[in-house]
């Protein structure tokens, strides 16, 4: 695995690559990888010639600075897993390569009302953040496909938005979310939670699943309503549980028994924000 911290090398590495006419994978991702995280670059390995992970803790998207503050870095057992994996590139950029000109007056992108529900309006500037580093790094490598997961299916479909504003030819593949065998979903953040947190932070993925079970046509309110109570029962702080229209998540207020639709539920665990979604109709997640 060949390791750049530098935009300028990882391009002039990547444009001789280009010579030959070869597939090139992407899979970016904030670090303290787990398996979820792997199953990407496995996904971008089975489909290109080459794969690129990026490691980067962007500020730029987190609203909260003590969230930044206590994200989890461990490097030196991401770099190991991705020797292990056989990963071609590592890039490792520090903030100066991503944000050479500083993180003041960065650009600002148009999402509509992709950043007015769910995590728009609860994390104020997230997306934008998401984004500011997402431009730049699909510019950096230009990829024919990228990996991304869709355990933050929101975040999927801003990326999607972003590759179409900025005419990138660049193909999103969103990939199937990876769980633990009590069904909580992977995440970086799960480290951050004590046993007792852990221990209930599977009721997240049973909520999901009532949701999906006792979903019907009509009105949805009375649902999402027991959803919140499911998961307030266990000591968990909801920020929202929601239901929406798994196409443009437009939300749901009604099911009119044939709609495409996507639970989803944001929650504090111990002050640990977790996230994770469902496909309630049609298509079995
Ligand atoms: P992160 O490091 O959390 O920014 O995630 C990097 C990429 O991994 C994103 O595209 C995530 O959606 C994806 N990802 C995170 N958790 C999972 C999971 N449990 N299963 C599959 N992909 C995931």
């Amino acid at each position: 695995m060949i390791v750049f911290k530098s935009a300028e090398a990882l391009k002039k590495h990547i444009l001789q690559q280009r010579n030959s006419d070869i597939k090139l994978g992407f899979v970016p991702t904030m670090g303290a990888l787990h398996a979820g995280h792997l199953s990407l670059i496995k996904a971008s390995q089975s489909e290109n010639d080459l794969s690129i992970c990026s490691i980067f803790v962007n500020p730029t998207q987190f609203n909260d600075p003590k969230d930044f503050a206590k994200y989890p870095i461990t490097l030196e057992k991401d770099i190991k897993w991705l020797i292990k994996q056989e990963t071609d590139i590592l890039f490792l950029p520090l903030v100066h390569e991503i944000y050479p000109n500083g993180l003041k007056n960065l650009a600002h992108f148009d999402l509509g009302h992709l950043e007015t529900v769910l995590e728009g309006p609860t994390r104020p500037g997230h997306f934008q953040g998401v984004c500011q580093v997402m431009s730049r790094l699909l510019d950096i490598v230009k990829a024919d496909n990228l990996y991304m997961g869709q355990k933050d299916y929101q975040q999927c479909m801003v990326v999607k938005k972003l590759i179409t504003l900025m005419g990138s030819k660049t193909i999103l593949h969103p990939c199937p979310t990876l769980r633990e065998k009590d069904g909580l979903a992977m995440s970086s953040r799960n480290m951050l939670l004590n046993e007792e947190g852990r221990q209930i932070a599977p009721a997240i993925y049973e909520t999901l699943n009532y949701l999906k079970k006792n979903i019907q046509a009509g009105n949805l309110q009375t649902l999402k309503e027991e959803g919140k109570q499911k998961l307030k029962q266990k000591g968990i702080k909801v920020d929202y549980v929601e239901i929406a229209d798994a196409d443009n998540l437009e939300i749901a207020s009604n099911y009119d028994g044939k709609q495409t639709l996507v639970g989803l539920i944001a929650a504090f665990i111990q002050d640990v924000r977790l996230i994770d979604n469902m496909r309630l109709t049609q298509i079995e997640n």
